[in-house]
């Protein structure tokens, strides 16, 4: 019985120590929404072949994050957060993305793209979520993730 109260004490202490770790780390709710776009851009200034026209099929990855969900147990509709993207990807899907806003005035780079997304994102989401981050891979190979810290 003395033993057994010897051995038990150590092994509940670590279980706890263990329980109130993860107790304390920030935990929180993260939705991604993928969608895959067609489009032809030019870079401008850029001494490579990137400087002539040209296209890629974008693959681009949307995410954000929330501390609670809502009584349903969402934090949105992902139903929603992928309509949201494809309705701001609509903009430049089968153009060519130098001649839109803003890129017919700000060089239409994957960096630039990618946080152009998120900006229109964060704007049209509700407050009760916030954007963590945009991804845009122009191939398998080269990707741009703008994000939060
Ligand atoms: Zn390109």
């Amino acid at each position: 019985m003395g033993l057994l109260q010897i051995t038990g004490v150590p092994f509940g202490d670590t279980i706890q120590s263990a329980a109130s770790a993860s107790k304390t780390g920030k935990r929180m709710y993260e939705l991604r929404v993928k969608t895959v776009f067609s489009a032809a851009h030019h870079l401008i200034d850029y001494p490579g072949a990137c400087q002539r026209i040209h296209g890629h099929n974008w693959t681009v990855c949307a995410a954000l994050r929330a501390n609670e969900t809502d009584q349903s147990g969402m934090v949105i509709d992902l139903m929603e957060f992928n309509r949201l993207l494809n309705e701001c990807i609509e903009q430049f899907d089968h153009r060519v993305i130098n001649t839109v806003p803003p890129f017919d005035r700000i060089n239409p780079t994957s960096e630039n793209m990618a946080k152009y997304v998120y900006d229109w994102l964060a704007e049209h989401l509700p407050e009760s979520v916030r954007m963590h981050h945009v991804s845009i891979a122009e191939t398998d190979s080269f990707s741009v993730r703008y994000t939060a810290e």
